[in-house]
């Protein structure tokens, strides 16, 4: 079992290899042929698992090999921009996670033309502001700042060809269903069947099984 059974890229095997990520762990050997193959997905993984390089390295790969194409990539993150269009949000329940989400992409990032951003609440709006301006491809933000990042009309949601919901069962358990359905169901965000989406929990009651019913197209399955 190695990275290189799927071909991620040269940059993106380069970071892995920087990374020092040797072997894939259980839910990155199953999820990253998965979403390469651009099927939408429903893992339950816990904290620790390595579900963040599971649903980065597959997107960063996407959005730089076959992504919506390279015009459109670096027009969507262009620099100077009042309003970013990002092709890919991962969406996370809390600023910890969402810094944590934020590092690893930066880090398989690396050396390409993604840059990625982070938005979450309790900080300094303006210097968000600021950085999204100069240019988001990947988008990590937690629910309640993106709100009243795409309110301030700083961020449309237009070409967000890649969805991840992050951590879902601790969204929903802090509240932010109605913040998230706000996000995912707005007339502007490619419906599902045309976005890829990624759902991870750590269990799947009732309250996720809906979500996933409502956020996914014909998803496969994981639980590790
Ligand atoms: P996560 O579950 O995504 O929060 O990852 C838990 C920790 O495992 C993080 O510190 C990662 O940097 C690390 N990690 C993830 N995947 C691997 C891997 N394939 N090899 C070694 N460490 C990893």
């Amino acid at each position: 079992e190695s990275f290189h059974d799927v071909d991620m890229g040269e940059i993106i095997m380069g970071n892995i290899n920087l990374s020092r990520y040797t072997r894939p762990t259980p839910v990155q050997k199953y999820a990253i042929p998965i979403i390469k193959s651009k099927r939408d997905l429903m893992a339950c993984a816990q904290t620790g698992s390595g579900k963040t390089a599971a649903f980065l390295l597959p997107v960063l790969s996407q959005i730089y090999t076959e992504g919506p194409g390279d015009a459109l990539q670096a027009e969507n993150g262009r620099y100077g921009r009042r309003k970013q269009y990002p092709i890919s949000l991962v969406l996370a329940p809390t600023r910890e996670l969402a810094l944590q989400i934020y590092d690893e992409a930066r880090k398989f990032a690396y050396r390409s033309r993604v840059r990625p951003c982070v938005v979450y609440g309790g900080a300094d709006i303006g210097q968000q502001i600021r950085d999204l301006e100069r240019g988001c491809h990947l988008l990590v933000a937690t629910p309640g700042r993106l709100v009243d990042m795409m309110e301030r009309g700083k961020i449309g949601l237009d070409y967000c060809h890649y969805l991840v919901v992050d951590e879902a069962d601790r969204m929903l358990d802090m509240g932010f269903e109605p913040q998230i359905r706000r996000i995912v169901e707005q007339d502007t965000m490619p419906p599902k069947g045309i976005r890829r989406t990624m759902m991870f929990s750590a269990t799947f009651p009732k309250e996720i099984q809906i979500l996933a019913r409502d956020f996914l197209e014909d998803y496969i399955f994981l639980a590790v």
